[in-house]
Formats: structure tokens, sequence, C-alpha cells
């Protein structure tokens, strides 16, 4: 490490502008301390004189509206000021939604459900935790739905999840994911199973717009919703169909004029639609690096972080004592179906997988379902499992999981394509 990484760096941040790094190098450690003025990090303002660390992945930046000092030690791959940032336009969007609340709360009314959407890599993720962020630090207690099953935010890939936000995410770690609502839906992308898909998202609207009228502070907050980078064809119809199961009173675009005009043209005119530029600090991620970080959620999942580290189980199960179910049994043609069914049902059914070698490292959702004749689609996701091996002769599959053996009892799984190699070390 060369003598001024070492010693560090202090960057003068301008009113308005904010410092961007990105850290690439496996082991590498950046010590972030605000030393003079204010800043945020994606909503969440920075303590002054207490240090920050970021380790590989990385990609962030420090804003500050007031301007500030910063002082930087360690090796980062990209780090620069940059004074053109959309924050001014991303506070207006807070400031709107503010307006939406105050008068909810007045007339005992839901708040606002807000939708950020847009084609991948544009900043939604990141747009959705600075709306969070400035509705807490006002007093708001927001729902934050995501609803994509590409990358998601609150559980692991292939699920839809909502949490209560009660506090400004963490600098370093983001918002704390305790006690979702997790749907299962088991694919990586809604092309997976479209049928599926909004019908989880549907129940997903459902429970939560329900859920608001249980809590006055939470109702007028009202729901941030992030969706799925696939914006074209049925990507776009599942767009609408969320527009519509959540109510959402205000949809945020980021970065492209196509959808915000298709938007104007096909949701009602009570729905505000806003055009938004990406921020030129959101970094593109290759197909193999969203693997990647898609794999990282998972393994943190069962092993937690080099800040709190967890220590996942290994226990063999019976075949037998193995209930495994896909949701969505193979399309058969509208002739084949018993009288009174289309072919879309299939979709949504729920049929019983037998164990074979092809189970290896797929990732098993366990769901609060007792059986295959509750509402699974509907029902809570208690955690996460994965295959580590199958064993055909002895008629047993090795599980990975957060909890000590036996499974509960009863125990329902859901398949999902999603895998997972354990290799951990
Ligand atoms: P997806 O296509 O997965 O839905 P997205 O549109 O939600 O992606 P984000 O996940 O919000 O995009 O952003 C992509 C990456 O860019 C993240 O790692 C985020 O931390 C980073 N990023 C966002 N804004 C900035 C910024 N202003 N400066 C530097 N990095 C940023």
């Amino acid at each position: 490490m060369s003598d001024h990484q070492n010693r560090g760096q202090d960057f003068s941040l301008e009113a308005d502008s904010e410092l961007r790094f990105e850290i690439e190098q496996k082991d590498a450690k950046v010590l972030v301390t605000l030393v003079n003025g204010f800043a945020e990090l994606f909503g969440t303002e920075l303590v002054k004189k207490k240090k920050y660390e970021f380790g590989m992945g990385a990609k962030v930046a420090i804003f500050t509206y007031q301007g500030c000092v910063l002082h930087v030690t360690g090796k980062m791959d990209v780090c620069y000021i940059s004074k053109e940032t959309p924050m001014v336009q991303y506070v207006n969007c807070h400031a709107a939604l503010e307006q939406f609340r105050t008068e909810a709360e007045e007339k005992d009314r839901r708040g606002p459900v807000a939708m950020v959407v847009g084609p991948t890599d544009v900043g939604k993720s990141t747009l959705c935790r600075i709306l969070l962020n400035y509705a807490v630090r006002v007093g708001r207690r927001p729902l934050y739905a995501d609803l994509d099953v590409g990358q998601g935010a609150i559980a692991i890939s292939g699920n839809v999840a909502t949490i209560l936000i009660e506090r400004p995410a963490s600098v370093e770690e983001g918002f704390p994911k305790t006690a979702p609502l997790v749907y299962h839906f088991g694919h990586k992308s809604p092309s997976g199973n479209s049928v599926l898909y909004n019908a989880v998202v549907s129940k997903m609207a459902e429970v939560t717009l329900q859920s608001l009228n249980g809590n006055k502070r939470t109702k007028s907050s009202g729901i941030i919703v992030n969706t799925c980078g696939w914006v074209k064809g049925h990507g776009y119809a599942h767009l609408l169909h969320a527009a519509r199961a959540y109510g959402a009173c205000a949809i945020f675009v980021l970065d492209q004029e196509r959808l915000y005009n298709e938007l104007l043209r096909d949701v009602p005119s009570s729905v505000h639609v806003v055009l938004l530029p990406k921020s030129g600090g959101v970094v593109e991620r290759s197909k193999e690096l969203r693997h990647e970080c898609r794999d990282q959620r998972i393994k943190e999942y069962f092993y937690g972080n080099a800040r709190a580290p967890f220590y996942p189980f290994s226990f063999e199960v019976k075949f037998q004592e193995l209930r495994l179910y896909k949701i969505g049994a193979p399309p058969l043609p509208d002739s084949c179906m018993p009288i009174g069914m289309k072919a879309e049902d299939n979709k949504t059914k729920v049929v019983a997988v037998t164990p074979t070698p092809a189970l290896i490292h797929h990732v098993l959702a366990l769901s609060f379902a007792e059986s295959v004749d509750d509402d699974v689609i509907g029902t809570n996701i208690a955690g996460f499992c994965c295959v580590t091996e199958v064993d055909m002769e002895r008629q047993v599959v090795m599980l990975l999981s957060p909890q000590p053996r036996p499974l509960p009892p009863n125990a329902l799984l859901l398949w999902s394509e999603l895998q997972f190699m354990d290799n951990h070390t």
C-alpha cells in the first residue's frame, strides 16, 4: 500500500456534489470519516468522526447538500468527485410524497404507493433506499416492497418480499432484513412463470395494503415498490399489473423516455408518472457480475459476513420424509385440461417433486403452509435451505440450513431454479 493510502486523503466537497468510489479487490478495506460539514450515503446521514468501513464490491456515493470534508484511507479502484447528480430531483420526489402523506394523515387515508421502474442498472434500488431513508428521517414508517426477483434486495433472488422500514439504512449494511414477508416465486426472472409472478405480486399487494390498516403511522406513510429491470413486452405488462395491484399513485421512471411515454399512455391519468435521470455514478453490471451478486446474497444468507458470521447446519433427510413441491406444472393444451380449467391454472398448481440427482445445489424455500391444500402462493416463507448432496442409493438428501435438524414437522419445501454451490471453507 502506498504511503498516501496509508495516511489517507482528504476530499473537500462543494454543496450538491458527491464522492463516488468502487472497490474491486479482494481483502481491500477502505475507511471513510466525515471530518467537517454534513454528508449522507444514499439518504443515510454520516455521523461526524465515525469511521465507516467498506470492502470488496462496494460501489457507493457520499453526497452533500451543504458541502463537507471527507477523510479516506485504503485502496479504491475508482474514486472521483462529481458535481452532476440528480439528488435534487430525487429530494423533490420525496417532498411530493410527503405532501401525499400529510394529506393522508389528516384524513386517515392510505398514504402514497410509489413505484420505481426502469431498465437494469439505472439505480432503482438506490432511489428506493434514498426515498425510504428520507421518509424515516422525517418520522414516517413506510413499507418497502421488492418485486425484483432477479436481484432481491430483501430476501434472496427468486422471491418477492416486503419489510417495514423503521430506521435509516446502515451506511455499511443497508436496511436490516428482520421479519420480512416473503412469498416464493422460484425463478430468476418473471418470464420463468408469468402467470405465477402476477399471482404472487397480486397476493403481496393485497396482503400488504390490508396490513396498512393495522398501524396508523405506516398507513399514512405508504409503500415504496422496487421493480424488475425487464421493461419490454411481457416485462412491461408485469409493471402495469403491479401498478394496478398496488393502486400506485406515483411511478418514478428512471432513465427511459420510451417507458415513460408508454406508462403515460397506459395508466389512469390520476397516476403521477415522473421521468427522472439516472445518476452518472450507477455502475453497470455484466451478466456474470449479476450472477455473482445473486450468489453472494445466498452465501450471506447461510454464512453471514465478516461483521456477523453465521454457522449453518448440514443434515440428512430421507426421501420419504421430504415433502418437496414445485409451483407450476408443465403446460398442457386447453383441450387436455379437465372441464372448467384453463391451461393457465396449471401455472399456479402445486405439484410434488420426486428427488433425483438433478436436485443438487438447488435452493429450497421452507413454507409456513402446512399442506398443499393451503394457499401456498400466499403463505409466508420461513427460510431457505440448499441441497448439497443427493444419495440415490441411500435415498437421502443432505441439506444446508440456518437451523439445526430436524426440519419442522410437516415442513413443506418449495423447489426453486436458483442454485448455490456450497464451497465455503
Ligand atoms: P437492477 O438492474 O439490479 O435492478 P438497479 O437499477 O436497482 O439495478 P442499483 O442496484 O440501484 O441499480 O445500482 C447499481 C449499483 O450502482 C449499486 O451497486 C449502487 O450501489 C451503485 N450506485 C448507485 N448510485 C450510485 C452513485 N451515485 N455513485 C456510485 N455508485 C452508485
